[in-house]
Order: C-alpha cells, then sequence, then structure tokens
C-alpha cells in the first residue's frame, strides 16, 4: 500500500484586474505571459471602462479610508481588463506572482516589483488586483462576469 499523502484538488479561480495603468503602458500581455507561464487557464476576459458601480463594490471593504475615493478615480481614468484565471491554488499564487502592494518594496521577480511604478503615487498604480481568498474571488467574479 502507498504511503504517499494524498493532496485533494485545489483548483480555484481567481478574478484579476490589469489596472488602468497596467493597460495605458501597455503591460497586459506580459501580466498574461506570466499568468500563463505559472500554468494558469485564462476563463475569461474582458477589455473596459469600469462602471462607478463596479468598483464600489470591488473594493467595498476600503470605503472610508483616505485612499478610497483617489483609488476608484484611477480605477476608473481609463480601460482595464478584467480577467478570470482558473488554477491549482491559483487565489494565493496569483498574489505570489503579484508582488506586495507598494511596487517600490514589491521583489524582484514579481509583477509590481519588476514592472510597477508608483512614484509617490500613494500606491494606487501597481498595476495589478488579485483576490485575496475564495470568498473574494466568488464575489468578484460576481460583480465583473455576472454571467460566470
Ligand atoms: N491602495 C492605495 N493606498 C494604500 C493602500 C492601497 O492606493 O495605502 C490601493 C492599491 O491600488 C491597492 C488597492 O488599494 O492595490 C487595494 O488595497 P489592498 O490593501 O487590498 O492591496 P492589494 O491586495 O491590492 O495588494
Amino acid at each position: 500500500m502507498s504511503t504517499e499523502p494524498t493532496t485533494a484538488s485545489t483548483t480555484e479561480r481567481s478574478l484579476v484586474l490589469v489596472k488602468p495603468d497596467g493597460v495605458r503602458r501597455g503591460l497586459t500581455g506580459a501580466v498574461l505571459a506570466r499568468i500563463e507561464a505559472k500554468g494558469y487557464r485564462i476563463v475569461a476576459l474582458q477589455q473596459r471602462e469600469a462602471t462607478q458601480t463596479e468598483l464600489s463594490a470591488h473594493y467595498a471593504e476600503h470605503e472610508g479610508k483616505p485612499f478610497y475615493a483617489p483609488l476608484l478615480e484611477f480605477m476608473a481614468s481609463g480601460p482595464l481588463v478584467a480577467v478570470v484565471v482558473e488554477g491549482e491554488r491559483c487565489i494565493e499564487g496569483f498574489r505570489s506572482l503579484a508582488g506586495t502592494t507598494d511596487p517600490t518594496t514589491a521583489a524582484p521577480g514579481t509583477i509590481r516589483g519588476d514592472l510597477g511604478r508608483d512614484w509617490g503615487l500613494k500606491v494606487q498604480q501597481n498595476l495589478v488586483h488579485g483576490s485575496d481568498s475564495p470568498e473574494s474571488a466568488a464575489r468578484e467574479i460576481g460583480i465583473w462576469f455576472p454571467s460566470l
């Protein structure tokens, strides 16, 4: 009898946004390439301008914080790309690919660490968003892709 531990499949879906700075700078392809190179699958993808309803639902947890209004303004400043990503533990995995929130200190090798440029912009312009838990992913996928 095998003594190998059996690991349950943990295929997940995550909601990723390429924020308006990423789209403006032509980095959508670079972000998607890293997602695919990691072995994740792109299930749905849409480039468009976000509505205030989508943005206030998406960032509801940050309402009332000093950076909330500037963040929503920035997120509405141009088209963004919303993506549903699927893969083994891809929620945590994409957060790891993205790097920490502040691009200045995000580790080299990460999307934010390699490509992010938040020169005094209050950590808004950090290229990407990725869901932080299965509950957030389900909620966020429902906001951006209600038909999924
Ligand atoms: N943000 C900001 N100022 C802050 C903290 C966050 O503008 O002091 C923005 C930034 O774009 C960040 C987003 O708000 O990505 C959501 O913040 P969170 O703490 O959830 O960071 P994330 O999960 O995106 O790393």
